[in-house]
C-alpha cells in the first residue's frame, strides 16, 4: 500500500481512533511484522502531541519458542516488573492501541492448556490494574495486514498480492482512501450510531427475543440500567474516541443469569488457535448448560468452562445484514472484523460503561447490578438473514431487527 495513505490512515487511528491529547502517553502493542506502521504511528501520535509513545512489541515466532519450552512453572510466574508496569499505566492513564497484523492461527499448534493457564495466572494479578482503568483511558483495536494473515484471508493469492489485497479491505472498511475526508465520514457515521443508541435508549426494553429458522430461539433481560452503546465514545474525563476501527456494532451490557433458550451460530469462531464450526449453545437460568459442535466442541466445552463467568454473557451487539463488512462477504478470520458482519453476543465479561451510571459505581457495584465478571470476553456470531429480534415492555413488543435488517 502507498505510503500516503498508510499515512492517512496512522493519522486517522491517532485522531479519530484514540484521539491523543497533549502530552498524554501512548502505549502500542503490535507484533514485529508491524513495525514500519508502527513507526508512522508513533510519529504522527508525536505530531499530534503525544507525550511519550511506548511500544510493547511481541512476536508470533517468539512466544511459540517460550509456550514449546518454558515450563508451566515459569509461563505462570509473572514477575514484579510486569505487575509494576500495569500498576503505573492505570496511574498515568495512557491512551492505548492494539494493531492486529499477526497470523490468527499462529498459535494453533502451541500446548493449548499452557496458554490457556499462562493467560490465567497473568490475569489474576494484572486484572485489577487494567480494571481499574476502565472508563479512564482512550483505546482502541486496529488492523493492518501480516503476511501469514493476507495468505489465510486470499489463500489463492501470491503473497505481495494478498498483503495488497487485505490492506484495501481493512482501508475500506475505515472510510480510509484518497478522496474521502475520513474524519469527517466518521463524525458522520459516529452520528447515525448515536440516533440509534439513543431509540433502543428510550425503549427501556425489558427483553429482547431472538428468533431465525437456524434453531436460534432465545430471549435475554436487560438491566434496567443497561444502556446501548455504539461508536465513539466518551472517557470519564470527556475524551471522545473510537475504541474500535472498524465497527457497525450498536451493543449493550445484558443482565448476567437472566437468558433462556438456544443459539445457534451463523460463522465460524476462532478460540486460541481452535476453529469451532456449526455449533449451538443452551442457556438455562441465564447459564450454557449444554453445546454441541460438529468441529472443535472440546475447545468450546473450555471456553465456557473458563471460569466462573465465562458460562454466562457479557454482550448482546446488532449488526445489520446490509453492513459493508458483512456485504464484503470477507471471512477475516478476526473478531474485529468479522464481528462487524453479523449479530452477536459474548460469553464472559460484560462492559461496566453500558450501565446507567456507572461512572459513580465501584466495579463491584457494577458486577451486582448484573454486569457478568470473567476473564474472557469471546464474541461468537449468532445473526442471520432471516433473523429476528423483538424487544418487549411490559408485554408491548416492539420489533428491533426484521429478516436481519433494522426494522425502522
Ligand atoms: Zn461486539
Ligand atoms: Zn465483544
Amino acid at each position: 500500500m502507498k505510503k500516503s495513505l498508510q499515512r492517512k490512515y496512522a493519522k486517522l487511528l491517532i485522531k479519530q481512533g484514540v484521539n491523543i491529547q497533549k502530552g498524554q502517553q501512548l502505549n502500542i502493542r503490535a507484533d514485529i511484522e508491524a513495525a514500519e506502521f508502527v513507526t508512522l504511528l508513533a510519529e504522527e501520535a508525536y505530531r499530534a502531541g503525544a507525550g511519550k509513545v511506548r511500544v510493547d512489541w511481541s512476536s508470533t515466532e517468539l512466544t511459540k519458542l517460550s509456550y514449546r519450552h518454558r515450563t508451566m512453572k515459569s509461563l505462570c510466574d509473572i514477575p514484579a516488573w510486569e505487575i509494576e508496569k500495569a500498576k503505573l499505566d492505570s496511574e498515568i492513564l495512557p491512551a492505548q492501541i492494539r494493531l492486529i497484523c499477526e497470523d490468527p492461527d499462529g498459535l494453533a499448534k502451541v500446548n493449548q492448556e499452557k496458554v490457556s493457564r499462562a493467560t490465567i495466572a497473568a490475569n489474576k494479578v494484572l486484572k485489577p490494574f487494567r480494571d481499574a482503568m476502565d472508563n479512564k483511558n482512550q483505546w482502541l483495536v486496529c488492523a493492518i495486514p501480516g503476511k501469514a494473515w493476507a495468505k489465510k484471508v486470499f489463500p489463492k493469492d501470491r503473497t505481495s498480492v494478498a498483503v495488497e489485497k487485505l490492506w484495501k479491505a481493512i482501508l475500506s472498511t475505515v472510510m480510509c482512501d484518497d478522496e474521502t475526508d475520513c474524519i469527517a465520514a466518521w463524525d458522520n457515521k459516529n452520528k447515525t450510531f448515536k440516533e440509534k443508541c439513543d431509540w433502543l435508549n428510550k425503549q427501556q426494553f425489558d427483553y429482547l427475543h431472538y428468533k431465525s429458522a437456524n434453531g436460534t430461539d432465545f430471549k435475554c433481560e436487560l438491566m434496567k440500567e443497561s444502556l446501548w452503546c455504539g461508536g465513539g465514545e466518551y472517557t470519564l474525563g470527556g475524551v471522545y474516541y473510537n475504541p474500535n476501527m472498524p465497527t457497525e456494532e450498536i451493543f449493550t451490557t445484558p443482565m448476567k443469569g437472566k437468558c433462556e433458550g438456544r443459539l445457534v451460530s451463523s460463522m465460524p469462531l476462532s478460540s486460541r488457535g481452535t476453529l469451532i464450526e456449526n455449533f449451538y449453545i443452551d442457556f438455562e437460568n441465564g447459564k450454557a448448560v449444554s453445546w454441541h459442535a460438529e468441529k472443535g466442541e472440546e475447545a468450546l466445552g473450555k471456553l465456557i468452562s473458563t471460569d466462573e463467568g465465562s458460562c454466562m454473557l457479557g454482550e448482546l451487539a446488532l449488526v445489520p445484514t446490509d453492513s459493508p463488512i458483512s456485504q464484503s462477504g470477507l471471512l477475516y478470520y478476526n473478531t474485529l472484523f468479522d464481528e462487524n458482519a453479523s449479530c452477536h453476543v459474548a460469553l464472559g465479561s460484560g462492559y461496566t460503561g453500558c450501565v446507567k451510571g456507572f461512572e459513580n459505581m465501584s466495579f463491584d457495584e457494577l458486577c451486582e447490578k448484573g454486569v457478568n465478571d470473567s476473564m474472557i470476553h469471546v464474541d461468537f456470531m449468532i445473526g442471520t438473514e432471516d433473523m429476528c429480534i423483538t424487544g418487549y415492555k411490559d408485554g408491548k413488543a416492539t420489533p428491533i431487527f426484521v429478516n436481519g435488517k433494522w426494522a425502522e
